[in-house]
């Protein structure tokens, strides 16, 4: 879009943005990024990763701005332990997006990312092709402490990506912990990546997750494994069966693949826009999303009630001595919670 087709709020949302943002020039950013430029957008992702309350301000509105121009794109969340092939994956699964004419770009959640410094997920040195695509766009994980802080930049990074005109969306994040459940609350499709390995197949990974996903994809189909891979495949099918059935009556299917043979690249992305159908067909697909929105504006006024609780001079000077009260046996939670919560003045 260029300067002459904007619309007067957005204009003066756009003179808001830069008004706030002492660092970072939010109006060309936005422009750049209406463009689908990657310096501009990779520089919007920052903006919205940083503390600073100037820059917070003006991302916030720079998201506000980008939001009218996002939801075409297709999201898909992958997930699997390490080691089980997601980088080399993303790799050749990003670069088949790209041969069939679409743009990609690859986030992570990592909520390791500080100890790690983002080396785990969505490093670009992993993914070496893609790297170098011109229609891909690659961003390691946020580092923040907490996972919902993580998420919630992801989230934002989703839209910036969007509107920066990308066509699918991969979010990459390790099978361990909780953070499948926040890429599965952001993602349409959640793909399930899965080692083959004799007699251990349903240990490696958590019930919950094999529930979650909407597709699975044996990896390293290749040489000697491709035998293993494909008895996997049968035996997490009939898994898969055991399950209860899902209210959008959608099957989860099974797949082998060998990122490294360029095998079943192809049939996974068949896979996912048969679900994208399956759930267009049935006006599912934008309810989910609306869930999923409905989900983040909970998470989000959850997070703001936390930060300024935590914030409150007087809550931070109360908070050692009740702290200390309890090791003391002087006071129990509930009693030094509802002190605390009165002197903010919520009413528990
Ligand atoms: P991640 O930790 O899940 O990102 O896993 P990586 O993509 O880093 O892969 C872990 C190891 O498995 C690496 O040594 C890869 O070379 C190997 N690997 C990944 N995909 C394949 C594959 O399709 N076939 C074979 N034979 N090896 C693979």
């Amino acid at each position: 879009m260029d300067g002459q087709s904007k619309s007067r709020s957005e204009l003066q949302a756009i003179q808001k943005i830069r008004k706030h943002s002492a660092e970072f020039n939010a109006q060309e950013l936005l422009n750049g990024l209406l463009q689908g430029n990657t310096t501009e957008l990779a520089q919007a992702i920052t903006l919205s990763e940083s503390q600073k309350p100037d820059d917070m301000q003006a991302a916030s509105e720079l998201l506000e701005q980008a939001l009218p121009h996002t939801g075409r794109a297709l999201r898909v969340g992958i997930t699997g332990v390490p080691g089980v092939g997601k980088s080399t994956f993303i790799d050749a699964f990003g670069s088949y997006i790209t041969a069939i004419g679409k743009k990609v770009a690859v986030l992570a959640i990592d909520p390791t990312s500080q100890i790690s410094h983002g080396s785990i997920l969505g490093d670009k040195t992993r993914m070496e092709k893609l790297s170098m695509d011109k229609n891909a766009f690659i961003r390691p994980s946020p580092s923040a402490l907490s996972l919902g802080g993580v998420a919630r930049k992801t989230r934002e990074a989703i839209i910036l990506c969007e509107a920066a005109g990308f066509d699918v969306i991969l979010v990459e994040t390790v099978g361990v912990g909780q953070s499948e459940t926040a890429v599965h609350a952001m993602t349409d499709f959640f793909l399930l990546l899965m080692l083959s390995g004799a007699g251990d197949q349903l240990q490696g990974i958590k019930r919950g997750i094999m529930e979650m996903c909407d597709g699975m994809l044996i990896t390293k189909a290749d040489g000697d494994n491709l035998k293993k891979a494909n008895y996997a495949k049968a035996e997490y099918g009939s898994a898969l069966h055991l399950f209860p059935a899902r209210s959008d009556n959608w099957t989860t299917g099974v797949e082998v693949c060998s990122a490294v043979e360029g095998t079943g690249i192809q049939e996974a992305w068949k896979m996912i826009e048969s679900y994208e159908t399956w759930m267009k067909e049935r006006n599912l697909f934008l309810r989910k999303r609306h869930d999923q929105d409905i989900a983040w504006m909970h998470d989000t006024i959850k997070s703001h009630l936390q930060e300024s609780f935590y914030r409150m001079p007087k809550v931070r000077e109360l908070m050692s001595e009740q702290e200390q009260m309890i090791r003391e046996n002087k006071t129990t939670p509930f009693k030094a919670a509802e002190l605390l919560l009165k002197e903010a003045k919520i009413n528990s």
